[in-house]
């Protein structure tokens, strides 16, 4: 009897079955613009699923050049382009699987000079505004859909997902926000839908009835103008009669200012929503966003939100998700921590999509953890994520590794990360490791911190994997009762005052002032959540939005730093603007260009910029310091002195700019390696 019945079982469709509920979503990898990474983005496919994933989903293409999300982007409009894709269906079937391409028109949020959309409205997150389209130019793209759903076919996809959330083309016909038009394509709900049905339709028409059409429709925009929920069940079974196969879940736009798939997003926040659209039609619905683990799945399935689950990065961070769930063994899943780091904010950079826990993802040909000639003896120090990665990759590939840690428990700084509000989902990367590495016959060895003298001699190489050290900055009083480091704050649970001055306001500064603003609980709430960033009932109000009420900070937090600008400009792309929203929720104070002059009992003493002016005094009761880290590397020198084979990876090899990505990716690559 397995522990997932509702998540394992098949989905008759009618003209096909599915194997079972789980959807890899779309997610556009980098890999799909250009005609020589077929071969990378095949096996990447094929790998999932071999996973036991039922159903992939591409990344977007864009029906004609218009639509592309920038120049030269993945596009599907002629007999050539169709043809490279053979390799990716067939890579897909020959594993069992079945795959759908996603067909994704970008109008304004397209950054090229020929975007087009319903009106001539710039988006808030794009320089260039889009071109209105005639009448004419509207059937003509309505054709370019069709055409590009009949390569797709011709390719052996075994459907097409049609994009119409995200803020995208057909959402920018959707909704009066974007929609000013009062030809039939505009004006009434009615006449706003009838680009998306247009297109259901005619698909249909085109492809037959063995092929299958998802349509990605927004529950949600979350931004003004949105539809309201009349609207959007009204769309539904629109899309229903004109012969889509499924409904998946789409929240929110791009521009919304509400986040929709970060970490401190609880798990499974919008599929309520799911749930209430799922009543209206009679088509299988999918549910999405931040559903990360089989038991959650598996109660959203039960519940009756859902008959399908879309998990798009869960795949990236584990091909081998539903083949673990399948086992029975859930604990066995790298979680994906919903970080972005590696995946969205390299798409938005233009980079290759990866992932941090799995570096191996999108680069399944090139970093290979094949199984070693030569079995080693291999020490690795450290159990942080660049020693853990390491150690791991190592021991999977049939060495013998043992690994030391000073701490009672793994995890490095990982550890404290997990322990910041919005960050709870780190702990399951701990989990993970604590659950594979005996798997694999990795030798633990906790709280026994080692010196070269127990390495020399005892091992074939050594991996110096023992991190960082927080900065302590040379500031009069620094050693005042008063001052305390973040370890001290956030793992060692010292009591902190009400008045607080956090020094350093990089991506830990930022962290610890999360920490330092909430009341702690242990999971979160989403209640809690949704009132903080005023999401509502769809049905309530459209675009789902009403007026956001955080609760009150314990704390009057002051978030400092030396250089001039605005604070948490160096913060990552997808994740920045929530971390620096957050903190404005809170009402932190945020002071740049300081110079920090003197600790005493009457608070912080600073001045502000080169000439030390405008002095003043943070009454606070205590002084956090998050001024960066320094590497802990005192074993290298020892370890090659005595001729011992020594690698360093992660933040004992260099503390600027380190982060898990980093960590961890080098990590893999060493194993791979030795
Ligand atoms: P560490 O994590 O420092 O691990 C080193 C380990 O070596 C430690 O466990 C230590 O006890 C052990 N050790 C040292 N010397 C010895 C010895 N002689 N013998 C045995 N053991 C020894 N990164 C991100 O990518 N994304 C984030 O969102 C993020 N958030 C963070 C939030 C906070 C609050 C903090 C503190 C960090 C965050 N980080 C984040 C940073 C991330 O945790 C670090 O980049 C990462 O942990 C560095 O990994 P590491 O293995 O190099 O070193
Ligand atoms: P950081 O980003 O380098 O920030 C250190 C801060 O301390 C800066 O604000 C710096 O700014 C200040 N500082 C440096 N030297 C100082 C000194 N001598 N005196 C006073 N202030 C000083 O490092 P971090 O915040 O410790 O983070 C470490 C790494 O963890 C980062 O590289 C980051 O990638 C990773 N991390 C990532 C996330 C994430 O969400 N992705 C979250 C947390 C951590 P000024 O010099 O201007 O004062
Ligand atoms: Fe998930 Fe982070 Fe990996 Fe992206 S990089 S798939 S968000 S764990």
């Amino acid at each position: 009897m397995t522990q997932f019945p509702q998540l394992l079982a098949p989905l008759d469709l009618g003209f096909t079955t599915l194997k079972n509920r789980v959807i890899m979503g779309s997610m556009h990898t980098g890999l799909e613009d250009r005609a020589k990474d077929v071969p990378r983005l095949a096996e990447y496919f094929a790998e999932r699923a071999r996973g036991g994933v039922a159903l992939i989903v591409t990344g977007g293409y864009a029906p004609n050049r218009t639509g592309w999300l920038a120049p030269f982007g993945a596009k599907l409009s002629n007999r050539f382009e169709a043809r490279r894709h053979l390799a990716i269906t067939k890579a897909v079937h020959d594993e069992g699987g079945k795959i759908a391409l996603q067909v994704l028109h970008a109008g304004r949020y397209s950054y090229q000079p020929f975007s087009v959309s319903a009106s001539s409205i710039k988006a808030p997150i794009n320089p260039i505004r889009p071109r209105r389209l005639t009448d004419r130019g509207v059937r003509w793209q309505i054709r370019n859909y069709v055409r590009c759903a009949r390569l797709a076919q011709k390719a052996n996809y075994d459907g097409v997902e049609i994009m119409g959330g995200e803020g995208y083309f057909i959402n920018q016909f959707l909704c009066e926000r974007t929609n000013k038009r009062t030809d039939k394509w505009g004006g009434t709900s009615e006449n706003r839908r009838r680009m998306a049905v247009e297109i259901v339709r005619r698909t249909r028409a085109a492809v037959g009835p063995n092929f299958i059409i998802i349509f990605r429709l927004s529950m949600a925009d979350l931004v003004e103008g949105g539809q309201t929920w009349d609207e959007i069940v009204a769309l539904a079974k629109e899309v229903e009669s004109a012969g889509a196969t499924i409904i998946n879940t789409d929240i929110g736009w791009h521009e919304a200012r509400i986040p929709t798939i970060v970490t401190s997003v609880p798990r499974a926040a919008f599929a309520d929503i799911t749930g209430k659209l799922e009543k209206h039609v009679s088509i299988p619905v999918a549910a999405s966003n931040r559903i990360n683990m089989p038991e959650v799945a598996e109660e959203i399935l039960t519940r009756g939100d859902a008959q399908l689950i879309s998990m798009a990065r869960p795949m990236l961070a584990d091909p081998d998700w539903v083949r673990k769930a399948e086992a029975g063994h859930p604990d066995e899943i790298n979680t994906c921590i919903a970080c972005n780091q590696a995946c969205l904010d390299h798409a938005f950079a233009r980079k290759h999509v990866s992932c941090l826990l799995n570096p191996r993802a999108g680069r399944e040909t090139e970093l290979i953890l094949s199984p070693t000639r030569t079995t080693k003896s291999v020490a690795v120090v450290g159990a942080g994520p660049a020693g853990l990665s390491a150690a791991l990759g190592l021991a999977q590939r049939g060495h013998s590794v043992t690994l030391f840690e000073a701490d009672s428990q793994i995890g490095g700084q990982f550890g404290i990360a997990r322990k910041i509000p919005g960050k709870e989902e780190f702990a399951e990367t701990i989990r993970y490791y604590n659950r594979q590495l005996p798997l694999a016959g990795v030798d633990v060895r906790l709280d026994t911190r080692v010196g070269a003298a127990e390495l020399v001699g005892n091992f074939d190489e050594v991996i110096v994997a023992t991190g960082v050290t927080p900065r302590v900055p040379t500031i009069p009083g620094i050693d005042h009762p008063k001052v305390l480091t973040y370890p001290e704050v956030v793992r060692g649970g010292r009591p902190v005052g009400k008045s607080v001055a956090v020094i350093g306001a990089g991506g830990i500064g930022v962290d610890v002032s999360e920490f330092l603003t909430h009341e702690h609980s242990p999971t979160l709430d989403l209640k809690e959540w949704k009132q903080e960033w005023g999401v509502t009932d769809p049905e309530a109000a459209a675009g789902a939005l009403t007026t956001p009420k955080p609760s009150p900070s314990p704390r009057e937090v002051y978030l400092l730093q030396r250089k001039a600008g605005r604070i948490g400009a160096g913060l990552a792309k997808t994740t920045g603007w929530v971390h620096r929203a957050a903190l404005k929720n809170k009402g932190v104070q945020e002071l740049s260009g300081v110079n920090y002059e003197r600790i005493d009992d009457d608070g912080l003493h600073i001045t502000f910029g080169e000439k030390r002016e405008n002095a003043r005094t943070l009454p606070v009761d205590n002084v956090v310091i998050c001024a960066g880290q320094e590497s802990v590397r005192d074993l290298v020198d020892e370890l090659t002195v005595a001729g011992v084979t020594t690698h360093v990876i992660g933040g004992a090899d260099v503390a600027a700019e380190l982060d898990a990505k980093r960590a961890i990716e080098q990590g893999t690559r060493l194993a791979a390696r030795i």
